[in-house]
Order: C-alpha cells, then sequence, then structure tokens
C-alpha cells in the first residue's frame, strides 16, 4: 500500500532497527485525546482509507509477496463481524489514516494463496519493525479483552469503549484500563564477566539474562536485586537502566538493566533455573554470532534471538556499548 509506518526512536525520531527492539517503535498516533468520541471512531471506520488488521487466535494475516508484511485490508468486509460485537480496537491514526484491529477469530480462516496467518513471534521476525511494534500493540489490547470481560469489582460483564482502549461497567459504573505488567530483565556485570541462566524448562543450550515479574510496592532496582538474590544467591550493588520493549505475550513491558554483582557463589532455585553461570565477554560475542544463524549448531551455547531485549543487552555489555 506504501504507507510509511518506520518505526521511531524514544525521541519520536525515525531510527535504524538496530537502535530499536523489536515491538518498540510504534509510528502511530494513539489518538488518545479523541478517541473517546465515538461518532468520530464510527466516522473513521466508514472512511475507505481506513485500515483492519484481523488477528485470528492472536495472530496476523501477514502478506508473502515479495516481502513479507501485515496483511491490511479494508474495513468493509468486516463489518458484519464488527455488528456481532468482535473486538474492535482503533489502533492509532498516521497520515490521516485510522488503523484498526479487530478479534477475527470467530471469522473463516483465510483461503491460502498470498496471505497467510501466522505466529505472531515469527511475524515479528520477518516484518518492518514499525509494523511489529503495530502488531504489539494489537495483540496485547485483543487478548486483555478476550480475558477481562467481567467486571472485576462487581462481576458484570463489561463492554468495551473509547475505541477499545476501556471495559465500562453497565452496572457499577466502574472503568477498566488495559494493564501492562513490568518484567525487570538484567544482566549481573562482575569485572569482565556476565551471569546468564537457563530456564528450568528448556532444556538445551539457550541461556538469558535473569528475569522476573515486578511485584507491587517496589522500585526497578529492587525488583532488579531480588531477582538475581532468589534465583542466583548473587548479591547486587547498583543498578543501570537502559531500555525497555514491549513483548506482548501477552502483555508485558520488559524493563532491560544491568546490575552489578558484588558477590561470585551462584546458587541457583531449581524452581526457577536450570543452570546460571559466569561468562567471559568473549563468551557472550560467539553466542551473540550463533543466536543470528538460522542454522545453530547443535551443542552451542547461544543466547535468545536478536528479537529479544535479553539478546540485544547481553551484545552490547559483550562488545563494549553499554557498561555499567
Ligand atoms: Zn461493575
Amino acid at each position: 500500500m506504501g504507507v510509511d509506518l518506520t518505526p521511531t526512536d524514544v525521541n519520536g525520531r525515525a531510527a535504524p532497527m538496530e537502535e530499536i527492539y523489536c515491538f518498540a517503535g510504534n509510528p502511530l498516533d494513539r489518538v488518545s485525546q479523541r478517541r473517546q468520541d465515538t461518532g468520530w471512531v464510527a466516522s473513521l471506520l466508514e472512511d475507505p482509507e481506513s485500515r483492519m488488521l484481523p488477528l485470528h487466535g492472536l495472530k496476523p494475516q501477514t502478506r508473502h509477496s515479495s516481502a513479507v508484511a501485515l496483511d491490511w485490508q479494508s474495513v468493509v468486509p468486516w463489518q458484519p463481524l464488527i455488528d456481532s460485537g468482535a473486538t474492535l480496537i482503533l489502533l492509532g491514526v498516521r497520515d490521516g489514516r485510522a488503523y484498526f484491529a479487530l478479534d477475527a477469530t470467530a471469522a473463516e480462516l483465510p483461503a491460502s494463496g498470498e496471505t497467510a496467518v501466522t505466529d505472531a513471534r515469527a511475524a515479528a521476525a520477518m516484518i518492518d519493525g514499525g509494523e511489529a511494534a503495530i502488531l504489539a500493540e494489537a495483540r496485547s489490547l485483543i487478548d486483555w479483552h478476550a480475558r477481562h470481560r467481567f467486571c472485576a469489582q462487581c462481576g458484570t460483564p463489561s463492554v468495551a469503549a473509547s475505541g477499545g482502549w476501556i471495559r465500562q461497567c453497565p452496572n457499577c459504573k466502574a472503568q477498566h484500563y488495559p494493564r501492562v505488567d513490568p518484567v525487570v530483565i538484567m544482566l549481573a556485570v562482575r569485572g569482565e564477566r556476565c551471569l546468564l541462566g537457563r530456564g528450568r524448562r528448556r532444556v538445551g543450550t539457550r541461556f538469558s539474562c535473569l528475569a522476573g515479574f515486578m511485584e507491587p510496592g517496589e522500585t526497578l532496582e529492587e525488583a532488579v536485586r531480588r531477582e538475581i538474590s532468589e534465583e542466583s544467591a548473587i548479591r547486587v550493588g547498583r543498578v543501570r537502566y537502559l531500555a525497555s520493549q514491549p513483548w506482548p505475550f501477552p502483555s508485558s513491558l520488559m524493563i532491560g538493566c544491568l546490575a552489578e554483582a558484588l558477590t561470585d557463589e551462584i546458587t541457583i532455585d531449581p524452581e526457577e533455573l536450570g543452570e546460571a553461570r559466569w561468562f567471559e565477554r568473549d563468551e557472550v560475542r560467539a553466542m551473540v554470532e550463533h543466536s543470528r544463524s538460522d542454522d545453530p549448531v547443535p551443542g552451542v551455547v547461544t543466547l535468545p534471538p536478536p528479537l529479544a531485549i535479553g539478546h540485544q543487552i547481553a551484545r552490547r555489555w559483550a562488545f563494549g556499548i553499554d557498561s555499567i
């Protein structure tokens, strides 16, 4: 369609993907001041320029022509599904054109051809960065509606409003907003070595930064220290925030940090980790290369793929771009 969905960096400027983590850099204006205007949202739906992203079981439709891209469609064919009450989200506006997402799980799958229903993680690795960020927004929102159909205060079925950004209770009038679950993900560093772990359920050779959900009443720094202590018994001093990444599985915000390790002796929590150990800087550089390969060598230790912020935190430390 020739629309510009170039991702933007934290300062709102267009930037190359190396500077932006996958699912970040959403180029849309979320029009949060206007989307509560029901008449305006309805007029956008009737605008032939508007585009629709159907998700089937939270998986997007993608086009596979010269390059893989989200399969943005016109709104009209989806009107019966909208009228039936399927979850509809006003994702935002760009260059005068509105972008919507629709829970099309109840619709028939598209006939095979140039369009296909694609796993979200697989799609994110193939499509443009701006589109991946929009996919994250759409996926998290539609999942939230599917799992929050009743008022948390009184149990009455709630209804979507404000372009899909609020659920309202018709009984007690409570308004419920989409939730984001903050997760700290951090690389503990001790001199020229860093701490990486392998999840208990992840058999094999892939190691990553330690991570865990933040808890209420906790700062970022406290969550980083607590998670590292619980999972590895390493004590941590300074904590440095690096960058964050939306992670739409279903609605996390990964908060990337470096942490100054003060001790060496690792004692893993076997409920969480299968293994944790210190890695030298050059080992991590080699892991970066191996985890970029489409054809990994069996038995060689790797990191998560580049789309994960855990990969980027380890890469940037290993190559001296970030330091604690
Ligand atoms: Zn209620």
